[in-house]
C-alpha cells in the first residue's frame, strides 16, 4: 500500500490564486504514479505513457497523441512539424504562443509570425485572416502556412471562443488549404463552459496541445494529438528539443488520472470565479467585466489613484492571498483544484480590508 506519505495540498496555507499551474497532484495521482508501470518511453515500451495517450487520442478523436513535457515544448514541436524555415503563421496578437513561448517558433523554426489584432472576446477579424491565409503566391510573400486558435484564450481571461466561430476558422482554413493548430492548454473549460463533449472542439482543428498540468492538476505534462503521420513528426521534433522521455510513465500514470477524473470538477472552479468575480464586481475602486469571466480565470482593474498595483498585491500576499499583476492597473485570480467557495469567501474580505 502506498502509506505514510503525507500529502501537502496547500503551498504555505496561502490562498494562491496566481494561476492553475500552482495545482499540487489529487491523492489518487500521487497513488498512480507510486504503481505506475515503466518502460523506455523512447522505444514506444512505456505502458503508462501509451495508455495515455490512446485514451486521449480517443477522447479528442484524434488519431495520435504524443506525451510532451510541458505545453510550451507541445506548440513548438507541433509548430515545427507543420511548418519550415520561412513559413508564416498566422495568430492572435494576444495568443499565448506569440507573448509567453520565448519566440521559439521563430527562433528555432525560422518561422514568420503574422499576428492579427484580437477582439476582447479573444477572436480575429474573419475578414483580416482570410487575407492573411491567401498570403504566400507572390515573391515578396512568405507563404501562409499555419492558423492557430487558443481555447480557452488566456491573456482575455479565459474566455471560451464560439463554436460557429471554430467552424468559420475552419473553413478559412481549408479554401487556403492550411492546417490549423489549436492551443488548447484549457481545452477542457472551454468544454465545460460550452457544456458539450470536447471533441465538438477537436473537430475544427487538425492539431492541438493540451495541457494535463494547469487546472487538471497533474505535475507535469502535455501531450499534442493529430493525425498518425503529423504525431510521428511531432514525436521526432520533441526528440530534436530534447523531449524524448524515458521511464515517463511516473508522470503519465498522473495524466491519466487528470483526464479520469479532473475534467467534470472543472465547473466547481467556474462556479468559483463568478462567486469572486460578483464579489470583486461590488467592491469600491475596483473594475471588473463580468461578462469576460467565463471560465476559472478572473481578471479585475484596480482603480484607486493612490493604491499602487505592487502596493496592492503586497498587502494581499501579507494576508496570505496571492494574485498576478497582468501589467498596467490589471490584476489576475485564477480558481483551481484546491481552491474552495469558503476560501473565496476569505479572499473577498481580505480584498475589501486591502482596498481601504
Ligand atoms: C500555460 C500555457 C501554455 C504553456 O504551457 P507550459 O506547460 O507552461 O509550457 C500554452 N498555452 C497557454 C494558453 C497556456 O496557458
Amino acid at each position: 500500500m502506498y502509506e505514510g506519505l503525507h500529502i501537502v495540498h496547500r503551498h504555505h496555507g496561502a490562498i494562491d490564486l496566481r494561476s492553475d499551474t500552482v495545482t499540487l497532484p489529487s491523492p489518487a495521482m500521487r497513488e498512480a504514479m507510486a504503481r505506475a508501470e515503466v518502460g523506455d518511453d523512447v522505444y514506444g515500451e512505456d505502458p503508462t505513457i501509451n495508455r495515455l495517450e490512446e485514451m486521449a487520442a480517443a477522447l479528442l478523436d484524434k488519431e495520435a497523441a504524443v506525451l510532451v513535457p510541458s505545453g510550451t515544448m507541445g506548440n513548438l514541436s507541433a509548430l515545427l512539424a507543420h511548418c519550415g524555415r520561412g513559413d508564416r503563421v498566422i495568430m492572435g496578437d494576444q495568443c499565448h504562443i506569440y507573448w509567453y513561448e520565448a519566440g521559439g517558433a521563430s527562433a528555432l523554426g525560422g518561422m514568420a509570425y503574422h499576428p492579427l489584432p484580437t477582439a476582447a472576446d479573444g477572436t480575429v477579424d474573419l475578414d483580416l485572416l482570410r487575407e492573411a491565409a491567401s498570403l504566400g503566391d507572390d515573391q515578396h510573400e512568405a507563404p501562409s502556412s499555419l492558423i492557430c486558435l487558443e481555447n480557452t484564450h488566456n491573456r482575455c481571461g479565459g474566455v471560451v471562443l464560439p463554436l460557429d466561430y471554430l467552424a468559420e476558422v475552419a473553413a478559412i482554413a481549408q479554401d487556403a488549404m492550411l492546417p490549423v493548430h489549436l492551443d488548447g492548454a484549457r481545452i477542457f473549460n472551454a468544454a465545460v463552459a460550452l457544456g458539450v463533449h470536447v471533441r465538438e472542439i477537436t473537430r475544427h482543428v487538425d492539431s492541438v496541445q493540451i495541457c494535463l498540468s494547469k487546472g487538471l492538476a497533474a505535475p507535469v505534462g502535455s501531450l499534442v494529438l493529430g493525425r498518425a503521420d503529423f504525431i510521428a513528426r511531432v514525436r521526432g521534433m520533441r526528440k530534436m528539443l530534447g523531449g524524448g522521455m524515458r521511464q515517463a510513465g511516473v508522470i503519465a500514470a498522473a495524466g491519466i488520472v487528470a483526464l479520469e477524473q479532473m475534467v467534470d470538477r472543472l465547473a466547481e472552479d467556474h462556479a468559483n470565479a463568478r462567486i469572486l468575480a460578483l464579489g470583486l464586481a461590488e467592491i469600491p475602486g475596483l473594475n471588473i467585466e463580468l461578462g469576460r469571466v467565463q471560465t476559472n480565470i478572473v481578471r479585475f482593474e484596480l482603480q484607486i489613484a493612490d493604491l499602487r498595483v505592487e502596493e496592492f498585491l503586497g498587502r494581499l500576499r501579507q494576508r496570505g492571498v496571492l494574485m498576478g499583476g497582468m501589467g498596467g492597473r490589471t490584476i489576475r485570480a485564477v480558481t483551481h483544484y484546491g481552491i474552495s467557495a469558503a476560501d473565496i469567501e476569505h479572499v473577498l474580505g481580505v480584498v475589501r480590508e486591502c482596498v481601504e
